[in-house]
This record gives structure tokens, C-alpha cells and sequence, in this order.
């Protein structure tokens, strides 16, 4: 049984009741959550399960054949009883933040520098990109000058927008989000979309914030050189 995905249709839902499908050990699955599985360049969320009085930690969250499966730091006792899910909504939402920034520079890198974000990873305390550029690199980009745009992009607001669309339909689309679009699994025929007003659109099963106000202050720490035709961004929520 897919599990119903709560953290993709609202990612500010803190807490949620659930009912257990199957245990396995220290391993839940249930019918919903709010917990985002590790995937897409983001650790998984932190938080505790409540089962009557009883209180369960939760170590981690993976996604596995539809179903979300979340490791306990011990087994639950009653296999029948309802829920309680409480996620860190310090941690789920500096992540929101962090992706939701990467998704701004990326956009903006691919329209300004033609160039794609191949994988991006959020840390504890700083995230990086890896962007590829469709030819040699000659020019070096200057560290305060990008830095100064997207801030001034980010100075005005723009909402964050989800939709679920077909594959064929997203096909048809120009843009970065064409050429990624060609790297997901052909089995998959629904996709989300995540778009930033005319700033970025890609496909995308992340948590973000709803408008990037959100974001707040931000530093870029290092654009390092990766072979001739890549560049790695290192960033840091302030
Ligand atoms: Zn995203």
C-alpha cells in the first residue's frame, strides 16, 4: 500500500495521527505521514512518534516501493493502536529553506549561465550545487557580484507553486525542466512540479517553503572549479 504523502501537499503540517499498515522490528509503515524519507540531495526529517503515553524516536526515514518506512530507536508495543507524529519543525524547516534557495540559484544560474544543476546536497549547516555548464568555463563568475543578484532577486517575493501534471505534458515544456525530465524513471507517468514564479520550474518531490520571503538571509561561501566544465556552489543560510 503506497503511503499517503502529507509532507508533499503541505509542508507545514507539524503533526498528524496515523494508523499503522506493518512492523517489522524498529520498522513502521503507516497509512500516512508527515515525515520527508531521505532522497533528492535532503536527510530525512527528525522527530517522535506518540503511542498512547508512550514515546517512540524517530532515527530514520526511507522511501521503498510506494511505502514510507520509518526505523524507531525501539519497537512499538501495541501493533493496533493510532499515532501520533510529531516532526523537529526547526530541522524540517531550515531544510525548506536550504531547497528552496537551491531551486532559486538554479534557476537562476541555468537562465543567466546556461548551466544545469546535476545534484545538490543540504548539510547540517550549508548546502552545495554542482552545476554543468555547456562548454568550457573561461570566465570566472565573481563570488560577491552573484551573491548581490540573487539577492536582489530574492528581495521581491515569489510564491512557490505544486502541481501534480502527466509526463507527456511536462515533455512539451522548454527549459531546464525538459532536459531533466529525460533522467526520471520512465515508469513514472505523474510528476510534481514545483515552480517559482518565472524564476525556476523543475520536477521535484522536496518540501519548500511557500514564498521565498521565507528564505531570509543568505551567504555564498565558495564557488570552487570542478573540472573544466563544472562548478560546485557552497552556501550558507545566515
Ligand atoms: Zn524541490
Amino acid at each position: 500500500m503506497k503511503t499517503m504523502e502529507i509532507y508533499a501537499e503541505n509542508s507545514y503540517i507539524k503533526e498528524c495521527e496515523a494508523q499503522i499498515v506493518s512492523i517489522n522490528g524498529n520498522l513502521v509503515v503507516f497509512d500516512r505521514t508527515i515525515f520527508y524519507p531521505v532522497g533528492g540531495g535532503q536527510s530525512s526529517d527528525k522527530g517522535f512518534i506518540k503511542q498512547g503515553d508512550k514515546i517512540y524516536e524517530v532515527i530514520n526515514v526511507k522511501k521503498g516501493d510506494g511505502e514510507i518506512i520509518h526505523e524507531l530507536d525501539h519497537p512499538l508495543r501495541d501493533t493496533q493502536q493510532a499515532c501520533i507524529m510529531h516532526i523537529d519543525w526547526s530541522w524540517r524547516f531550515q531544510n525548506m529553506r536550504y531547497h528552496t534557495l537551491l531551486h532559486v540559484i538554479s534557476g537562476y544560474m541555468y537562465q543567466h549561465y546556461n548551466a544545469l544543476a546535476t545534484s545538490s546536497q543540504i548539510e547540517k549547516d550549508y548546502a552545495r550545487l554542482e552545476l554543468a555548464f555547456s562548454s568550457e568555463i573561461i570566465e570566472d563568475i565573481p563570488l560577491e557580484q552573484l551573491e548581490q543578484s540573487l539577492k536582489n532577486l530574492l528581495a521581491q517575493s515569489h510564491n512557490v507553486h505544486t502541481k501534480t501534471i502527466s509526463r507527456r505534458e511536462v515533455e512539451q515544456k522548454e527549459g531546464t525542466i525538459k532536459t531533466i525530465i529525460n533522467l526520471l524513471p520512465a515508469s513514472l507517468s505523474e510528476i510534481r512540479i514545483v515552480k517559482i514564479d518565472d524564476i525556476d520550474e523543475q520536477a521535484c518531490g522536496g518540501t519548500h517553503v511557500n514564498n521565498t520571503i521565507e528564505i531570509g538571509d543568505f551567504s555564498i561561501i565558495k564557488i570552487q572549479n570542478k573540472g573544466a566544465t563544472k562548478k560546485r556552489l557552497k552556501i550558507q543560510l545566515l
